[in-house]
């Protein structure tokens, strides 16, 4: 039996409520130590938000090359424990050093394994038995870290495939399944695009029982679908919005996993994710060159003003539509391309930001070479840029494919940038058409089509033109709440009912 530091037994349930949750976050990204989309920021901000309603939340993560760069640039504390942690894998053990930090208040347990942990990108660009090593080594890690950091979690909250085998290993790992009693799972979903498929003999020498490789297990057409055995085996599914956590139940949404979610429907749950306003506040961010609130504008036209500058462009008043994000499929990179044309003839101004696939920044840049005073392209990935955007933007354009959650337009309602969104996701929970209620932050469109962004963008235009009518909808959008207060209630809600099962 084990004994936490709290004195709750934890090989069997608890028979009351545990005061103060003990729950590990295990991610391959948390900001700003590393980041490559918006999984990095739910895993800073949630566990920082938990804390503050009272769960002792800390985070697992790998000490990438850039993890450590980050934490000496931001002078956070660091320390190494005494102990290591050991993982077999492929008939041979793997070990790492625990480093520990703090970040805002939330302790971060960093593993230092070098020959697994120095792909500067993170993410592998393709997966195959060799690759499948790092991510596996990080969730079976987060399963014996105990023995170094002796703070033992009573949940074990992942984050999307990489880390979908710690609960798969809780139910099917010869060794880890013990385990799989005394504690509970949460596996949140970010993004349903990416499963995890590996061949069939990565799971050779993991120490999986060959049963897990069937139809109820991690078994997927031939193949090893991580995301499917995370989904199976947790004991709870949440995704980052509420109406993601149906499409995803669909045909279309499911991505091939719609009758394997349709199975885990009583334990799904949809919780929006918030935003970090001590981040993203037009009032105090200090990348601005002048800073603003609802009340008083006057900063907003000093960022547009930079912005304008910024980009070479003489300024007038041509509404400035603004894109802040991957440039990948699912972000809608197609039908922008393809109604380019048509927006800038609209009297607009399109300013982009991305980096993705090299086929999206090319024909991007080949437009901008087009439209030099309509359109400027900046490739690549620029955190300062992101927030002058923001706040020197008038309206965000975001036509996603489909759309998780959505972080974008949560900071451009905040930065008084009116969005116009494609109803998916979280973008449909969070914009309130302005032609269809008295509370209108944005706009939204439904068909993926060229035709209906264009659309979408004339009718913004012409609640534009009515310059008191838009400071409304500016207002209502900068003045609405979605703080991780609410989401974090959410979370801690979820974690007590399954620590009360
Ligand atoms: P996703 O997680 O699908 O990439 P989100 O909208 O949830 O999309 O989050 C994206 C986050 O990454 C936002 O904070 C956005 O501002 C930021 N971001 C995306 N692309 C860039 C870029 N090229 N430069 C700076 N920030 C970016």
């Amino acid at each position: 039996m084990t004994q936490g530091m709290e004195g709750i037994v934890l090989a069997e349930k608890p028979l009351f409520l545990p005061i103060r949750p003990r729950v590990l976050h295990v991610a391959p990204e948390m900001a700003p130590l590393a980041k490559m989309g918006g999984l990095g920021d739910v895993v800073q901000a949630l566990p920082k938000a938990l804390r503050q309603t009272g769960v002792d939340c800390r985070v697992l993560l790998p000490a990438y090359p850039c993890v450590l760069g980050n934490i000496e640039k931001n002078q956070l504390p660091l320390t190494r424990l005494r102990s290591t942690v050991n993982v077999a894998l492929r008939w041979r053990v793997y070990s790492a050093h625990v480093l520990r930090t703090v970040l805002d208040g939330v302790p971060v347990y960093l593993l230092e394994q070098p020959e697994l942990f120095s792909n500067p990108s993170i993410y592998p660009m393709d997966l195959d038995e060799a690759l499948a090593l790092p991510f596996a080594f990080l969730s079976l890690a987060a399963l014996e870290l105990a023995s170094s950091t002796r703070w033992h979690p009573q949940i074990y909250h992942v984050h999307d495939w990489p880390t979908s085998l710690l609960p798969a290993a809780l139910r099917w790992h010869r060794h880890y399944r013990q385990m799989g009693l005394g504690v509970d799972t949460v596996l949140t979903l970010h993004n349903m695009a990416h499963h995890g498929i590996l061949p069939e003999q990565s799971l050779e020498g993991l120490g999986f029982d060959p049963a897990s490789f069937g139809v109820d297990g991690l078994e997927f057409y031939g193949q090893v679908n991580l995301l499917k055995g995370g989904l199976l085996a947790s004991d709870a599914i949440t995704t980052v919005s509420p109406r993601y956590s149906w499409e995803i139940q669909t045909l279309q949404g499911g991505m091939g996993l719609d009758g394997v979610l349709a199975s885990c429907r009583g334990k799904i749950q949809g919780i929006l994710n918030g935003l970090d306003y001590t981040v993203w506040s037009p009032e105090t961010d200090p990348l601005l060159p002048a800073p603003y609130r609802v009340g008083d504008l006057s900063g907003k036209a000093l960022c547009r003003k930079a912005l304008l500058q910024a980009c070479g462009w003489e300024e007038n008043d041509r509404p400035l539509l603004v894109f802040v994000g991957r440039l990948v499929e699912q972000k809608g990179v197609d039908i922008l391309l393809a109604a380019m044309e048509d927006l800038l003839s609209l009297g607009t101004r399109v300013l982009i930001l991305g980096s993705g696939h090299p086929i999206y920044e090319r024909a991007l840049q080949e437009e901008s070479r087009r439209y030099q005073d309509l359109l400027h392209v900046h490739a690549g990935y620029d955190e300062t840029l992101a927030h002058l955007l923001y706040a020197g933007g008038d309206m965000l354009l975001m036509p996603s494919l489909f759309e998780p959650c959505g972080l974008s337009q949560l900071i451009a309602l905040r930065y008084g940038t009116v969005p116009l969104v494609r109803a998916v996701g979280g973008l449909a929970d969070t914009i309130i058409d302005v032609d269809g209620s008295p509370d209108g932050n944005g706009f939204l469109f439904s068909d993926y089509t060229p035709h209906e962004l264009r659309r979408v963008v004339e009718r913004a235009l012409s609640h534009w033109r009515d310059r008191e009518q838009w400071k409304i909808i500016v207002r209502h959008g900068m003045e609405q709440d979605f703080s991780w207060k609410h989401s974090a209630e959410t979370y801690k809600a979820l974690y007590l009912k399954l620590l009360g099962n």
